[in-house]
């Protein structure tokens, strides 16, 4: 995530199921987050719990949704939130996230 724009943000930790490979898990070798704060959907699949049904909250995004939020496990993200930026990886903006702050925060 872009850390200042995403500051006054955390839509998107807030909207969407945050799956990823089980092995990102810290219960899995090299894994990285912090598998108490997930829950399996399959047998290669979790998901940060409290993304799993509606309405969704991610349970490590700290602070209130469209003024301050932050990401209590920020170095131990899922390659999910890695990836999901302002920004694509090509330096265009994201629609997604451009579509989800409209629609929700209307910024
Ligand atoms: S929706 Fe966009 S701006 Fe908001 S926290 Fe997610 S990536 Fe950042
Ligand atoms: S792990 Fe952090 S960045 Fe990912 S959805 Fe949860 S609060 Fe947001």
């Amino acid at each position: 995530m872009t850390v200042n724009l995403c500051q006054a943000c955390g839509a998107c930790c807030a909207h969407f199921r945050v799956s990823f490979y089980w092995g990102e898990a810290d219960d899995a070798p090299g894994g990285i987050v912090p598998a108490q704060l997930t829950e399996a959907i399959s047998p290669h699949l979790r998901c940060m719990k409290g993304t799993a049904s509606k309405p969704a909250r991610c349970v490590a995004l700290e602070g209130e949704v469209g003024k301050r939020a932050s990401c209590s496990i920020y170095p131990q993200r899922p390659s999910t939130c890695r990836e999901f930026d302002v920004l694509e990886a090509d330096g265009s903006a994201n629609s997604r996230c451009a579509e989800l702050r409209t629609q929700l925060l209307k910024f």
